[in-house]
């Protein structure tokens, strides 16, 4: 007999949604994670994330975008939290590369809002943003940043006033279906539920063993810089921005605080086996974010005031794994979010609740189904 209707392992981003919307459907939840709440050691911390709609990588994400943006009104509604910053998001790069051509089928197809800019434009209103003569910008307005940390802890927050247990600092060690119920093994004992969720972002390859789904987990920097010049602040107006350049892709955010603004590189990342520990540096990677703000952002300079280490866990084509487990129907799995998931959590914990409690989603996820990795 199952103590809990359903279990969910890790309650970091998208876990701790799964567990909210879990609970808000009636089950009685049981919700473990091997850190304490909202920790710095996974993949949902370091204050911001980009969210946008006219997705570039896919047109088939923004149904889902639409909703997760419906989602983190109602969490910010519930929690009187402020979780959504609306500063706008300036792409700019080649009109023949991924980014430009990729926001704009996405809004063409969906009929989301942007605007087309020229570079000359782009500096007239951000004299701070400098873009190649040959490249093309875009603003969507209706994007922004995420506040990371108060996302996660407003969803356990609002997982538990919805009656769902969490249990924080416990490790689950291993987990296995016996008939009708999965019995998960942690390192304080033995639990039992009619149904499992995986969400154990970079540690998800060892939670799930051998399901034929490569995950390669790199540790990512995020860098924070006192610009030297005015017009970077987030009161100035100043937007997010994503630039697509020969070197690679960057991004980041407007000065929000003293620690000034948040830069990174998307590319690139050091492949390792799985988390450690200790963030490390990367010299390299910082020198190339350095090359990036001389070259694009140049009001910025080089008066660094924080670094942090992060994980990208990514499937071989860069879209998410939400799905069934392939040899366990009580099992689902999100886990892959290829380093752009989080802005969706809200909307993959619904999902996870739905496939958990009716086995199917109301909105389109055949494109995020492990079948697509079978040759
Ligand atoms: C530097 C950086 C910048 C990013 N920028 C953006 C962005 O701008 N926009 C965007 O949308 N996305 C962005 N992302 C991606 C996004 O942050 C991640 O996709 C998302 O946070 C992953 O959430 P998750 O729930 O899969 O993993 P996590 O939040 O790491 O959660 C996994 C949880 O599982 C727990 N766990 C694992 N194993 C066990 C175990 N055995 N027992 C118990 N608990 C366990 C962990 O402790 C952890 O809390 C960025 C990522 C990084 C690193």
């Amino acid at each position: 007999m199952a103590n809990w209707d359903a279990i969910v392992i890790g309650l970091g981003g998208a876990g701790s949604a799964a567990a909210y919307h879990l609970a808000r459907s009636g089950c009685r939840v049981l919700g473990i994670d091997q850190y304490p709440a909202v920790h710095p050691f996974g993949s949902s911390h370091g204050k911001t994330r980009i969210i946008r709609q006219a997705y570039f990588e896919d047109v088939a994400y923004v149904p889902l975008l639409r909703r997760a943006y419906e989602l983190w009104n109602q969490l910010e509604q519930s929690s009187e939290q402020k979780l959504y910053h609306r500063t706008g998001l300036i792409e700019l790069g080649p009109a023949n590369g991924v980014v430009i051509p990729g926001v704009l089928r996405s809004a063409a197809e969906h009929g989301l809002e942007v605007q087309q800019l020229s570079i000359a434009e782009v500096q007239r209103r951000w004299p701070g943003i400098v873009g190649r003569e040959d490249w093309l910008a875009v603003i969507e307005q209706n994007a922004g940043y995420l506040n990371v940390e108060a996302c996660v802890r407003s969803h356990l927050q609002q997982a538990e006033l919805a009656s769902a247990t969490l249990r924080h600092a416990q490790a689950v060690r291993s987990w296995r279906v016996d008939g009708n119920a999965v019995t998960v093994t942690t390192d304080h004992g033995v639990e039992c539920a009619g149904r499992l969720v995986i969400a154990g972002g970079p540690w998800s390859a060892s939670l799930l063993g051998p399901i034929g789904v490569p995950l390669q987990v790199l540790r990512k920097h995020q860098y924070w810089y006192s610009p030297e010049q005015s017009g970077y602040r987030q009161s100035d107006g100043f937007p997010c921005f994503f630039h697509e350049t020969p070197n690679g892709y960057y991004y980041g955010f407007p000065s929000i605080d003293d620690a000034g603004v948040k830069v990174a590189r998307h590319s690139g990342g050091t492949k390792i086996a799985g988390p450690t520990l200790e963030g490390g540096v990367d010299d390299e990677d910082r020198s190339l974010v350095e090359r990036f703000v001389d070259n694009y952002l140049p009001g910025v300079g080089s008066r660094l005031t924080a670094q942090l280490g992060c994980y990208y866990t990514v499937t071989k084509d860069e879209n998410f794994i939400v799905d069934l487990h392939p040899d366990h129907e009580q099992v689902v799995i999100v886990a892959g979010l290829s380093g752009h998931g989080f802005k969706f959590t809200s909307v993959l914990g619904e999902l996870a609740s739905q496939l958990a409690i009716d086995g199917s989603t109301t909105l389109e996820t055949s494109f995020l189904g492990i079948g697509r990795f079978k040759s």
